[in-house]
């Protein structure tokens, strides 16, 4: 436990615009709880910021007691990076606002947003920013580490259209990062995660986007997933970029589309997101909806808001979760051999593996151009180990480990820091590649004392 003074908290709570919690304060339990139920950690002070002042007030205090830092946006990060033991946690979920120029097309994004907050507003307008494909993400720590959804193919990662952040820094400060100001910072936190300080406001290109598109899902089964996926990586080398489409494979969830007899049936299903004409839409599709016989499909024109949200029933918070994340440039033969296999042992119902299909325009920017370097990477390959009870943990988990490694001779090497577990610390220089040694010099300027270490650490040695 810290041995903080209770007048350094008085002080605190007087100076402080937000709330301040400390353990046995009504709302501290529900202020530490985040998506993954496997983690639950209880920090000695919880700072709810209502603004950049709070957040500057929040690193001094952190620093000048040497306390661990934990900054927590939408509170999805897998390995628990928002919540930490007896440190305090920079929570950022009480700033909201996200504001829309349609005349510039750009986004004025608080950290505390999520997915949905930032789509809802900007198609409002007809625009959107790429983001993830669960609306309840946090914008926050998807961009800083990359970020990567439906709109990427087209008009690349998030970090590709982040035009500027305003960031408090180790010393406290509030500093402004763009290409022309501290431009070096702004290169580190365009994928470098947390590690460089505490961003109060994000600043996003936008770009035209439906708010009609053409989309859903065809569902078929496993026994035809070998095939579906072979055809499936030929027509990826012709598909427009308009045209995005992942592969998940799991147990049939009880789709209202899919008669009752399959519920259940291993399957693999292709996500299509189409968001060209919509009237295109069904030629566009058609190939995916031709590469196999299907259980099921769904498939037709639908707001980009439905369809941002999905999966948000099958990613819902509160189950316990361990995910482990491989880059892949191809499917090749034998990779689709283990994913099968791995549908054929699943150790509970909400387990499944995603091929979350990145490629198109963020394979058009050169590695070194920012933090986050993997430009030859076509897939993100994520094994979603998901359960309920606590007693399955190590089953879960062993065959989480088991695809990854089966998985592994098929790999980049590299992999996505937001799909990093929480004891990965040993990939973080996987995770950066070529641009590691670059962020560690970045760090030893912007973070000497490592103040900001309770995430996928670059330690400024
Ligand atoms: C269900 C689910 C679906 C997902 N889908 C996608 C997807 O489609 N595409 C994708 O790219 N990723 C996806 N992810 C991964 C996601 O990008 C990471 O989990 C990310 O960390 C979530 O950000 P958050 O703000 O919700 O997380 P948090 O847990 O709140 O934050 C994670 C870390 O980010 C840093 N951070 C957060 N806010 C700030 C800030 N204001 N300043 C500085 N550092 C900060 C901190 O180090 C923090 O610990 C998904 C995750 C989940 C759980």
């Amino acid at each position: 436990m810290s041995n903080l003074p209770s007048s350094a908290i008085d002080d605190l709570k007087a100076a402080a615009r937000g709330q301040v919690l400390t353990p046995g304060d009504a709302g501290y339990d529900d202020a530490r709880k985040i998506w993954n139920a496997m983690i639950d950690r209880r920090p000695a002070v919880i700072i709810r910021c209502a603004g950049a002042a709070d957040v500057c007030k929040a690193v001094n205090f952190s620093r000048e007691h040497n306390l661990i830092v934990a900054v927590r946006g939408g509170g999805h990060n897998i390995a628990g990076t928002a919540v930490c033991d007896d440190g305090v946690m920079i929570d950022m979920t009480p700033m909201r606002s996200v504001r829309i120029n349609p005349w510039s097309a750009t986004a004025y994004v608080e950290p505390g947003v999520t997915l949905a907050d930032v789509d809802g507003e900007a198609q409002a307008f007809g625009l959107a920013v790429p983001l993830g494909v669960n609306s309840t993400t946090g914008v926050a720590g998807l961009t800083l580490g990359g970020g990567f959804g439906w709109l990427s193919r087209r008009y690349g990662m998030t970090i590709d259209n982040l035009l500027s952040v305003d960031i408090v820094t180790a010393d406290g400060t509030l500093q402004h990062a763009s290409e022309q100001e501290n431009p070096d910072l702004f290169w580190a936190i365009r994928g470098g995660g947390g590690n460089f300080g505490v961003v109060t406001l994000f600043e996003f290109k936008l770009h035209p986007v439906g708010p009609i598109i053409y989309g859903g899902l065809v569902v078929l089964p496993l026994d035809q997933a070998r095939d579906a996926l072979v055809k499936y990586r030929t027509e990826l080398q012709t598909m427009p970029d308009e045209l995005a489409v992942w592969a998940v494979l799991r147990l049939a969830p009880p789709l209202p589309f899919l008669p009752p007899a399959v519920h259940g049936k291993p399957m693999v299903a292709f996500a299509i997101c189409y968001t060209g004409d919509p009237q295109d839409g069904p030629a566009a599709v058609d190939a995916i909806r031709k590469l196999g016989t299907p259980y099921g499909e769904h498939l037709g024109p639908m707001p980009y808001t439905a369809w941002q949200k999905a999966f948000d029933p099958l990613l819902t918070p509160g189950a316990r979760n361990y995910w482990k994340s491989h880059n892949i440039e191809t499917l090749q033969d034998g990779l689709i051999d283990v994913l099968v296999n791995a549908v054929e042992s699943l150790p509970s119902p909400q387990c499944e593996i995603f091929l979350g299909c990145i490629g198109g325009a963020t394979m058009r920017v050169p590695p070194t151009a920012m933090a986050y370097p993997h430009r030859s990477t076509q897939f993100a390959m994520n094994v979603h180990g998901r359960w309920d009870d606590h007693k399955d943990d190590a089953n879960c988990i062993a065959w989480s480990r088991k695809v990854f490694q089966d998985a592994k001779p098929y790999s980049q090497g590299g992999v996505y820091v937001n799909f990093m577990t929480e004891e990965e610390s040993g990939r973080v220089g996987a995770a950066y590649g070529p641009n590691f040694d670059r962020l560690v010099e970045v760090k030893k300027r912007y973070d000497p004392g490592n103040l900001f270490r309770h995430n996928q650490n670059i330690r400024p040695v």
